[in-house]
């Protein structure tokens, strides 16, 4: 292909002449050093082109090389348990080559084009195949079989397939199309910035389960699902982060971690490979991919580690599994955007962010989403995206965090406030929501019980009113408040002590299935059901703070999964104590 010249260097943006008939997005390589970068604009005979490596020492004059191809990254065995960097490239495997800081124009495959993987077919000779069709299997790791599946485009009918120990570019199969014989290898390419096909979007109404009260009783994320947690520092927000990766059931988790302050991000390359994956009790890196960006790589790369990131999410939901995407932080992902389109001279929106801040965003998302994937089977996929931001100052009215709470349907507000009362996880209940509570009623009205739903707006009214009593009660104090609203109160402590606040270094209450958090706030509901009729008994709320039952209710919590009929006990508690209350007070009489 035609090579073009350098005009012009602009930190990671380069402009270079004689690249007519060229297309946007493709991968053109800059200067001998043979620099990544893609093309982002085009006007006539000139590109800009956005460089993914530190453009210093490069300048006018030097060839660019087009390549004719958009930003591609490469999908099949060897994905699970790496680390990566935005364009997709080994960051292990280049530290061993060279270093630890990432020098330029180093080529290193995605996948290692070395290490066998054993396939094993799942289709045979004269089977008529489809694009995402599974044709065989490897062992991937000891969480993860990766399905090898026919890539899109392929259709005909399989002409050999055997087993063996295979490299990624080996051929696995060969299958007679429209246009002959084709190879299909372990691999595929796919350009990141296009989302990947599937059959049929599905309405995501089953909850991702994460085991943390707070989210899946008040505000569920499901599987398909887009959720947003804004973070400010100390908030808790990398415990957050880890709970939801260890405890959600998603079966594979990336983690995008977008250029936050370089040791922020060296803490996430540490510290993830270090978790354990609390079910199998292997480390979570067996079914984890982790696309890394520290502040010390160029501004550019950020841009496309989220695209790397989801693209490769997309993958899995091909295979049929469901997969959880973490990006953190989506505001260093629009800071990059940002500062490519100052450098492009575009007319700028709020805040200097481009105008199409919007549209980015939201394209990001839109790629989130239950399915049914390609392939004659009709299986299911389903990829739920969390992306954190971090707004300066934690100002919720950042252009970033508005363009993204336009999209996602769960918004996780991160309160430091809390954090600094150490009520944890301090995700605020009065301004978070969860715009799936409906849709995923119907599951929970089946798999847990009819009454949750009224349940749980029982809770929040109750939690509500207690943010509007406070205000009276610091005003004039509490023993203005009736005795009905002194008792709310009483409840409400206990729903935020003994259900919301939850310890994720305990090693009970770090998880809560489904089945018991419905029964721990039906226990808190049932306490308050009673105490109500007691006070109408003429019972006082002073009295009803007595009863020992309470400190049963708080460490309910605590109760392992295997033994909760013990809750039943304390319902029996809960009664005798306060008929023993009533019947006191009768005797008085
Ligand atoms: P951030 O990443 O927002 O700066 P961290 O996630 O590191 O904050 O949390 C700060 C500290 O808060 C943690 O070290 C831990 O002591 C405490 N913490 C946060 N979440 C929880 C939780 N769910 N349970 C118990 N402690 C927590």
């Amino acid at each position: 292909m035609k090579e073009g010249r350098i005009v012009k260097v602009a930190g990671p943006l380069v402009v270079a002449e004689g690249m007519s008939g060229q297309k946007m997005y493709d991968v053109a390589l800059v200067s001998e050093k043979r620099l990544l970068g893609e093309i982002i604009e085009l006007k006539g005979d000139l590109a800009s082109i956005q460089v993914y490596e530190e453009t210093g020492g490069v300048g006018p004059g030097e060839p660019v090389y087009p390549t004719g191809a958009p930003l591609s990254v490469e999908l099949g065995p060897g994905l699970i348990e790496s680390i990566y960097d935005g364009i997709q490239r080994p960051l292990d495997v280049i530290r061993e080559k060279v270093g630890d800081f990432v020098t330029r124009g180093v080529s290193v495959p995605a996948l290692d084009r070395n290490r066998k993987w054993h396939f094993v077919p799942r289709a045979k000779v004269g089977d008529e195949v489809e694009p995402g069709d599974i044709i065989g299997t490897v062992q991937e790791t000891v969480l993860v079989e990766h399905r090898i599946m026919v890539p899109p485009g392929v259709r005909g009918k399989i002409t050999h397939i055997e087993e063996g120990d295979f490299t990624v570019e080996d051929p696995v199969a060969r299958v007679r199309t429209g246009k002959g014989e084709i190879e299909i290898k372990m691999y595929q390419k796919w350009p990141v910035r296009l989302p990947r096909p599937y059959k049929e979007k599905l309405l995501p109404d089953i909850p991702m389960v994460t085991g943390q009260r707070i989210i899946d009783t008040f505000f569920p994320v499901t599987k398909g699902g887009t959720a947003c947690v804004p973070g400010p520092f100390g908030s808790g927000k990398t415990v957050i982060q880890h709970q939801l990766a260890k405890w959600s059931d998603a079966d594979i988790v990336i983690y995008i971690g977008c250029g936050e302050r370089g040791n922020e991000m060296t803490d996430v390359l540490i510290e993830f490979p270090e978790l354990k994956d609390p079910r199998s009790g292997e480390p979570l890196m067996k079914r984890t991919v982790l696309v890394a960006n520290t502040s010390n790589m160029p501004v550019a790369a950020r841009e496309a580690s989220v695209y790397t990131g989801i693209t490769i999410a997309e993958y899995f939901r091909d295979m049929g599994y469901s997969v959880a995407l973490m990006a953190d932080s989506t505001s260093r992902w629009a800071e990059a955007m940002r500062e490519i389109s100052g450098r492009l001279e575009e007319m700028p929106g709020e805040e200097g962010y481009p105008a199409y801040l919007g549209a980015r965003v939201a394209s990001f998302y839109e790629r989130a989403g239950r399915v049914i994937t390609l392939g004659k089977d009709r299986r299911e996929g389903s990829l739920t995206v969390i992306g954190a931001v971090s707004p300066p100052g934690g100002d919720l009215a950042d252009p970033v965090v508005q363009a993204t709470l336009r999209v996602v349907k769960v918004f996780w507000s991160l309160d430091d406030k809390l954090a600094y009362r150490r009520h944890f996880p301090a995700i605020n209940w009065l301004t978070s929501y969860s715009l799936y509570r409906d849709t995923v009623r119907d599951y929970l009205d089946k798999e847990i019980s009819p009454d949750f739903y009224d349940m749980q707006t029982e809770a929040m009214r109750i939690l509500s009113k207690e943010a509007e009593l406070e205000e009276i009660v610091r005003l004039v104090g509490i023993e203005a408040l009736s005795e009905s609203d002194q008792l709310l109160l009483e409840v409400a402590r206990s729903l935020r002590e003994d259900f919301l606040h939850q310890n994720a270094f305990h090693e009970v209450d770090t998880y809560t299935s489904l089945k018991k958090q419905y029964l721990l706030l039906k226990l808190i509901l049932y306490m308050y059901e009673k105490a109500k009729e007691a006070l109408e008994r003429g019972i006082t709320v002073r009295e009803l703070r007595q009863l020992p039952v309470w400190e049963r209710i708080a460490r309910a919590k605590y109760i392992s999964e295997d033994e909760l009929v013990e809750l039943e006990g304390i319902k029996k508690e809960i009664d005798n104590e306060i008929q023993g209350l009533i019947g006191g007070k009768s005797k008085e009489a």
